[in-house]
């Protein structure tokens, strides 16, 4: 059943009011069984490899990779000589430095060498910058974007994101998932669904107003991506003068070397990066082609720029200290692609494990992924849409999961994506299963 998801305060409650009987294992779970994570915080002192250890000196295993950054593991030696490095030359921003133009040249070399890249400190930022780069390119102003996918934390990059939908679903109404959000920002968003035939119509029908289109082209609701629909969207795009923009803020160097648009072979006007490219330290860049990207403000001309191109920057975009950092991951992965076959193999390996245990345990969860992003959900079934998935997802349990887990000596991130790095060891594996196994028994 489709509903719309209203959640205000107290969301675990709420969700599993919605689900509770459908399964066993939920409907035994009682809030005085386990704890919220605002009631057990994790005050890190020390992160190496693959743990992290508290301010308590608890040890856990992480399977967090900070939200998706440390795919080297935590304190990687290329990592800590880049900026230590970096900080001895003189950490130095707001002007042109050797690591800015270095971790450039590697991006743009990365998504097929002819690019502009324009350096964020974020993931929100490069979204940000990219939409408005694409307003200024087209003159037009709506942004569209998908159900459930996210794209940081601005009015426009959480609109019907997570558990936030509203409305039919092949024309939603958009819906912030943040108060305070501006109204007017909110309500210039489209918002579209993933794989449909119908929301490709759409875009044909707002090509008028409709500057661009972005979308996580892996999305972390399902984390799946369809290459037709890519290819098919991409066709769109092109027939309606609609910049395309993905956001591989979480996948760009982590599903492999080059994001989901080198393995699905379609190719984005404006990719938006994130995470792996900060090295661990707050950065971001949006990379694309110079026929879209002249639109960005490259030079200081007062008189024409202004008008017709999109500022860009900030005092702190392409720091010296970040990007060297960034520059030692991506060469790292440059230079050592059996990472991401290994990284995926251990992937698996845990992902085949916590499938296993959940259906001896008859638990009815499931555990989802592609390369080394993967979550453990407990839902009903398969379901096409973000909203079906959200309204089917028992939050209470995943909270639960998450609280046992960490007695157990696992840092599970709550209602998270898991992202494995390459500190993983198959030994560390080994033991979150086991956690998982004796959680799952803990929690019934
Ligand atoms: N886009 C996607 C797909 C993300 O998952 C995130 C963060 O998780 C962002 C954008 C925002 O990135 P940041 O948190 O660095 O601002």
């Amino acid at each position: 059943e489709l509903f719309d998801v209203e959640i205000a305060g107290h969301m675990p409650q709420a969700m599993a009011i919605k689900n509770d009987g459908e399964r066993a294992l939920i409907a035994q779970i009682h809030m005085d069984r386990y704890m919220l994570p605002s009631e057990y915080p994790l005050i890190v002192d020390t992160a190496e490899g693959s743990r992290i250890t508290d301010i308590d000196g608890n040890s856990y295993i992480d399977l967090s990779s900070g939200f998706g950054p440390h795919i080297l593991g935590y304190r990687p030696k290329p990592v800590v000589d880049a900026v230590e490095e970096a900080v001895r030359k003189g950490a130095v921003n707001a002007i042109g430095n050797r690591a800015e133009l270095e971790l450039a040249s590697i991006i743009a070399e990365a998504f097929g060498g002819d690019r502009n890249v324009v350096f964020t400190n974020s993931g929100t930022e490069s979204v940000l910058t990219a939409s408005r780069i694409a307003r200024a390119f087209t003159g037009k102003d709506v942004v569209g974007k998908f159900e459930g996918h996210y794209h940081g934390w601005s009015d426009q990059g959480m609109v019907s994101s997570w558990f936030r939908y509203s409305g039919d679903p092949k024309e939603p109404t958009p819906v912030s998932n943040s108060a305070g959000a501006q109204r007017g920002v909110v309500e210039n968003t489209l918002v579209f669904q993933y794989g449909a035939d119908y929301s490709l119509e759409r875009i044909r029908r707002h090509a008028a107003t409709l500057a661009a289109v972005v979308i996580e082209p892996m999305p972390s609701m399902n984390l799946d991506y369809d290459p037709e629909f890519l290819r098919k969207l991409r066709q769109v795009c092109d027939e309606c003068g609609v910049v395309l923009i993905f956001d591989e803020v979480v996948s760009g160097f982590r599903v492999t070397y080059g994001g989901v648009q080198t393995l699905a072979g379609v190719e984005p006007d404006l990719t938006c990066l994130g995470k792996i490219v900060g090295g661990g330290l707050p950065g971001g860049a949006v990379v694309g082609s110079g026929r879209v990207m002249q639109s960005a403000r490259t030079t200081n001309d007062p008189f024409e720029d202004f008008a017709t191109r999109a500022f860009c920057g900030g005092t702190t975009s392409g720091n010296s200290v970040s990007t060297a950092a960034g520059a030692a991951v991506l060469t790292y992965l440059r230079d050592n692609p059996a990472v991401y076959s290994e990284l995926d193999a251990k992937t698996d390996y845990l992902r085949e494990a916590l499938q296993k245990i959940a259906d001896e345990e008859e638990v009815g969860a499931q555990v989802r992924g592609k390369h080394t992003v993967f979550s453990i959900g407990f839902e009903y079934s398969k379901p096409a849409l973000a909203r079906d998935q959200a309204a089917g997802s028992h939050v209470k349990a995943m909270l639960a999961l998450a609280y046992y887990m960490r007695l157990n000596g696992v840092y599970l991130p709550e209602l998270h994506t898991i992202m494995l790095g390459d500190a993983h060891s198959y030994e560390d594996l080994d033991l979150v299963a086991a956690a998982f196994r004796k959680s799952i028994r803990e929690m019934k």
